[in-house]
């Protein structure tokens, strides 16, 4: 157990009196059955602020022992007492509930995710804490509309289906967009009527911990949603096996998906993955040159590129290649890179050291493959902090190690292409198939494009936009199921038919 963290010193520049509250108010410890408890073992971990490698708070770090309690609570919560029995508009009123309290503690919410994870204050509070809100309010409007049907049965007899919640729901979510993926995960799950045991990240606890404490201030009945934070190997391993659990979501890493897998055939559960991506970002030459070259600079630099759906592979025209990759570099050198309180800055630190290493790692890759960084290369000036200046790679190759792998880093590869189906064949010649994106302004070329492409969500024009109301999603090794839109009911929800003799 590590000694108890100078709060004031590790939040610097955190403003709301609550999110600094939260933190000095203890160890936290873990949403059980409607309490908080300490980790059996009695263990605990730290949580880093990645901007200046200071202690945050330590976190209970459970294990097998507490998600066999949590899937207990879950399980007793799901078969007995209010939350079965819950008329869905109830369920509505909950979750619209818990939407408000998220936007009521939005700022302290915005701080404790860039103490956390490092990203800046302007994206956590402009588009992780509102979006958030905005998923479970999209989701209280479904917990009403969830149907079945009646099917054309013969006179005697009365056939009809029921849209059913799945039961217990281990959810194991990274650290990239932390309160957002609970709520991509939480909102849905309860919607259709589940329950929910959460693993965070050992990285980033903080915000999933302060819902738990918002999801009791709102009603939720004890039980229906239970966070465990502990390590992966642990706690997520315990949950993903788990024979009492009915259905495990996860995103994350694409080994760690398919030990996912792997764990969850013990009991046959319901098995949905997000795992990242590898994503071409293809720019024609009659593309509108200002916008292509701001959407592709936020589509790799958003929240230090450790997006899943990053626009890491740009693809550019030959006869532009040396403009475009300029202008991009230009414009990745003008982003400020620092402090992530400071409103102006718009790249912070990257989540952890390992990540940090992690990326140093590909440039050095890319660099001995022969590729040029045009601006970056290289890891932040600064004392503190896991730094990594945004990066933009030329020369590249499909088949170099920087084209072929997720770095999860600030990291551009420039490709060069030669006509339409050059880029769309380089564009599909990976093994991820998460996102992709076609600048130009000949409609044609942009929906054949599109169709071609090889992902779940494709782009056009832009780059980035996520909705509640739209699927997201993979094809090929960036996994399988829908979350959002209504494409998600399908992940927790099961069909059954029911016969009456007349
Ligand atoms: P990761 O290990 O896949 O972590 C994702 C989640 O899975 C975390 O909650 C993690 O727990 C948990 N986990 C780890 N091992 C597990 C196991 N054996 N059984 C059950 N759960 C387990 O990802 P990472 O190590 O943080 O990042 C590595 C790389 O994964 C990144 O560089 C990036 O390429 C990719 N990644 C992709 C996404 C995405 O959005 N698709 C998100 C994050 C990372 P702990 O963190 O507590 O150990
Ligand atoms: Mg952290």
């Amino acid at each position: 157990m590590g000694a108890t963290p100078q709060v004031e010193s590790a939040a610097r520049g955190a403003k709301s009196s609550s999110a600094i509250q939260f933190l000095k108010s203890g160890p936290k410890k873990l949403l059980i059955n409607g309490k908080w408890v300490p980790a059996k073992s009695g263990k605990t971990f730290e949580t880093i602020n990645p901007a200046n490698e200071e202690v945050l708070a330590l976190i209970a770090e459970g294990d097998k022992e507490d998600i066999n309690d949590a899937v207990k609570a879950a399980r007793k919560a799901y078969e007995e007492g209010k939350w079965p029995n819950m008329n869905p508009h109830q369920r509505t009123r909950l979750l619209l509930k818990i939407a408000d309290l998220i936007e009521k503690h939005g700022e302290e919410l915005a701080e404790l995710e860039t103490l956390d994870n490092g990203k800046t204050i302007f994206e956590s509070k402009n588009i992780d804490i509102p979006i958030a809100a905005e998923v479970f309010r999209y989701y209280a409007g479904w917990a009403t509309k969830i149907y079945g049907e009646t099917n054309p049965s013969e006179p005697s007899i009365f056939n009809f289906t029921l849209r059913e919640a799945v039961g217990v729901c281990g959810q194991i979510i990274p650290w990239n967009f932390p309160l957002l993926m609970a709520s991509w995960k939480i909102a849905p799950a309860l919607a259709c009527g589940n329950v929910v045991v959460l693993k965070p990240a050992e990285q980033t606890p903080l915000t999933a911990l302060r819902l738990g404490e918002l999801l009791l201030e709102a009603g939720i009945p004890d039980g229906v949603v239970n966070v465990v934070t502990g390590f992966g190997p642990t706690a997520g391993g315990a949950l993903a096996a788990h024979p009492d659990v009915d259905k495990v979501a996860f995103t994350g890493s694409g080994e760690v998906g398919k030990e996912i897998l792997r764990a969850s055939a013990g009991n046959l559960k319901r098995v949905s993955l997000e795992l990242g991506g590898k994503s071409p970002n293809i720019i024609f030459p009659d593309a509108d040159a200002p916008a292509a070259v701001f959407g592709s600079m936020m589509g790799i630099f958003m929240t230090q590129g450790q997006v899943c759906c990053a626009g890491s592979r740009v693809f550019v025209h030959e006869s532009m290649y040396d403009q475009f990759t300029d202008q991009l570099s230009q414009m990745a050198q003008g982003l400020t890179l620092g402090d992530p309180f400071d409103p102006n800055t718009r790249m912070g630190p990257l989540v952890s050291k390992e990540q940090h290493d992690r990326v140093l790692g590909y440039l050095k890759a890319g660099k001995d493959e022969g590729a040029k960084a045009k601006v970056g290369g290289e890891a932040g000036a600064m004392e503190k902090g896991y730094f990594v200046k945004p990066t933009v790679f030329v020369d590249v190759k499909n088949t170099m190690k920087i084209a072929r792998e997720e770095i999860f880093g600030p990291v551009a590869a420039a490709i060069p292409f030669k006509d339409e189906n050059d880029a769309v064949l380089q564009g599909n010649d990976t093994s991820y198939g998460l996102a992709a994106a076609v600048w130009t302004k000949d409609i044609s070329r942009a929906l054949t494009v599109a169709r071609r492409l090889k992902a779940g969500t494709v782009w056009i024009n832009c780059y980035g936009m996520l909705d509640p109301i739209s699927p997201f999603g993979g094809y090929k090794q960036s996994g399988f199921g829908r979350e959002l839109g209504k494409h998600a009911l399908e992940l927790y929800t099961q069909v059954k038919s029911v016969f009456a003799k007349l």
